[in-house]
Order: C-alpha cells, then structure tokens, then sequence
C-alpha cells in the first residue's frame, strides 16, 4: 500500500519533494535528509499532510 506523501524542510518549512512511501514499513512520519534549495545546503526533511 504505497500514499503519496510530501516532504518539507525543517529549517525553512518549504516543501521541496513529493514522493511516496510504503505505509506497513513506514507508519510514522518519515525524516530524511535531502538537498534544500532554499537553504542551500542538506537539512532534515519531514513528511507532511
Ligand atoms: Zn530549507
């Protein structure tokens, strides 16, 4: 069962990635670290609703 999910920096609460995720190994909120172009640098991506 794979739902869309997007991802959002934490530093400057732009979304930068929409991606999906498999829900049964995932049922949290995913953390990943991803490129922010915004920030200009890596930082900690949260998935949001
Ligand atoms: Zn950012």
């Amino acid at each position: 069962m794979r739902v869309k999910i997007t991802l959002a920096c934490t530093e400057c609460k732009q979304r930068n990635y929409n991606t999906t995720k498999e829900k049964k190994n995932h049922p949290e909120r995913m953390e990943i670290k991803k490129y922010c172009k915004f920030c200009k640098a890596h930082t900690v991506h949260k998935e949001t609703k």
